[in-house]
């Protein structure tokens, strides 16, 4: 296991970040960005939903198949964030693939022809088809809707990358951070014999825990994950219930939604339904490789949190990516980093005051 000697660490900080998510990730690539001290805490027992996170970046979700949240900002921000990013940590995590997704009826592919000719969703359209295209991967009688701006985020590849290039620049403690260690002194906040002027939390889950931010209102959604074989080698993401997705010589298969089992064990139910639905999409055989569970960090009005605690302001919240964090943490990291750096107020519909009334 590979661990950081604490009695090495220097004393006084800019920030220091509590978790090594997605959230705190993308965070810490932001403050190194703009020459700011910061030291990370990561609970190397700790459960983490970016390691279970099918990963997949998707403009067009749902049922009814709408326009992402801020898709126009957020697709244009999070590839020029990962690139970069795979520069900095010199590895390869940030896949364009473009997603087909086979639609239901003849009226769906009416719609979706009208859709196409919308200025918000060009950007975002590769190709109707109006006959089957899929080369016998996926039932597709009615065609599809091929999309661009689209892939995958390796995210065990990307936190991995992240946490040697913290552990290089001495950024990271493989610790779990108490919360009834902090000292909240006049001028500086303590954590054991660190300063810092502010302390991040990007704990996930945990959040809904921490005294520090009760106002928030967590709605945890628990997930399931398949890797399977495929024979064929496919060239893009399938979607249509469950998405199918080429990573690392398996497909990952995902996902569903439980709001009432809050466990990180893999379930009988959770397999099924996730069966149920990939045999709906795929015409060739499969065999199940993986099964993994996991809980995402979502709030009532699933929105991502940020900003300072009511208790303390030098405590701050960067939470709520729930189902999207992959193509959320990127552009919200950016607005938390111009908050905390320069003062620059975050959009108002993912302020932490909105939970205060
Ligand atoms: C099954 C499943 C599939 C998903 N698929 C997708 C997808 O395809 N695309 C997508 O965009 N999103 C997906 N998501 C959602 C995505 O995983 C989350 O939005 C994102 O991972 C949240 O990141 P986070 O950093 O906030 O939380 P986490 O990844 O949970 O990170 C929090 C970290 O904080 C640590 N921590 C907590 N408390 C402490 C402490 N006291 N001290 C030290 N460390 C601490 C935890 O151990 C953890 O490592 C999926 C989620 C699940 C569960």
């Amino acid at each position: 296991m590979i661990t950081t000697n604490t009695q090495n660490l220097k004393q006084e900080y800019d920030y220091i970040i509590v978790g090594q998510g997605l959230a705190g990730s993308c965070l810490a690539l932001q403050l190194a960005r703009r020459g700011k001290s910061f030291l990370v805490y990561s609970d190397p027992k700790g459960k983490s939903a970016s390691r279970v996170a099918g990963g997949l970046i998707n403009p067009v979700t749902g049922r009814k198949m709408v326009l992402t949240w801020r898709a126009n900002e957020l697709f244009p921000y999070l590839h020029k964030f990962y690139r970069e990013a795979e520069k900095t940590l010199n590895s390869k995590f940030f896949f364009e693939m473009p997603i087909y997704r086979p639609f239901v009826s003849i009226e769906e592919q009416n719609e979706w022809q009208g859709k196409s000719t919308e200025e918000h969703f060009a950007p975002f359209l590769k190709k109707i088809f109006s006959k089957e295209e899929a080369e016998n991967i996926v039932e597709d009688p009615f065609g599809g809707l091929l999309l661009d701006k689209s892939g995958y985020l390796d995210t065990e590849a990307f936190l991995e990358g992240v946490q040697k290039w913290l552990l290089a620049g001495g950024h990271l403690v493989e610790q779990k951070f108490a919360l009834d260690s902090i000292n909240l002194n006049e001028e500086a906040v303590v954590y054991r014999s660190v300063k810092a002027n502010r302390i991040i939390f990007c704990d996930g889950v945990k959040g809904s825990e921490n005294p520090y931010f009760k106002e928030i209102k967590y709605r945890p959604v628990k997930g399931e994950v398949l890797k399977v074989e495929i024979k064929e080698q496919l060239n893009k993401i399938y979607n249509r219930g469950v998405f199918v997705m080429p990573r690392n010589g398996l497909n990952t298969v995902g996902s569903n939604y439980d709001h009432n089992d809050l466990s990180w064990e893999p379930t009988e139910k959770g397999m099924e339904e996730i069966e149920s639905k990939l045999k709906a999409l795929l015409k060739v055989p499969y065999v199940v490789k993986e099964h993994k569970a996991g809980v995402r960090p979502s709030v009532a009005d699933r929105r991502p949190v940020l900003g300072p605690s009511k208790l303390d302001e030098r405590l701050v919240a960067f939470n709520g990516l729930g189902t999207k964090g992959v193509s959320l943490a990127p552009f919200f990291s950016e607005q938390l980093a111009n908050w905390l750096c320069d003062g620059i107020e975050p959009d108002k519909e993912v302020r932490i005051e909105r939970f205060f009334n």
